[in-house]
């Protein structure tokens, strides 16, 4: 565990830790609480923001081997704290953490089915509506 990052110093001066990091702190710790407003806001910048888009598409095409059959035994909110951890740069999610996110509706919502969608958008693949 980290403490996070200083946004905001009592010196007034802004630190540039993270400057890629695109999600603000706000946005993330209210999607790992399952708040509406901001899991909103997270679909809505993952559709339109390649640059969060792109590592979530890399682990699905990477990914396709590891069976979902069932939900891992992690719950929702670590499952998305790692996964943002991934989109920040950090270590891809273990498969655990895959499995549950990819056979979680609540967190598939959240981060593979706006990158699928824009994949499925862009490419108009002719074979489409595989359901597990
Ligand atoms: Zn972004
Ligand atoms: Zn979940």
């Amino acid at each position: 565990m980290t403490t996070g990052r200083e946004d905001r110093m009592p010196g007034g001066q802004a630190k540039h830790v993270v400057p890629a990091l695109h999600i603000p702190d706000a946005v993330r710790v209210g999607v790992i609480a399952g708040m509406d407003e901001h899991e909103l806001w997270l679909q809505g910048h993952l559709m339109a923001c390649e640059g969060c888009r792109a590592p979530l598409i890399a682990l699905l095409l990477g990914r396709t081997a590891v069976k979902v059959a069932r939900p891992a035994e992690i719950p929702c909110a670590k499952a998305r704290s790692l996964m943002f951890r991934y989109l920040e740069g950090g270590a891809h999610p273990d498969d655990a953490t895959f499995a549950h996110i990819t056979s979680c509706d609540l967190c598939d919502d959240l981060f593979f089915e706006p990158a699928q969608a824009v994949i499925l958008r862009e490419y108009e693949p002719e074979h489409v509506g595989e359901v597990d």
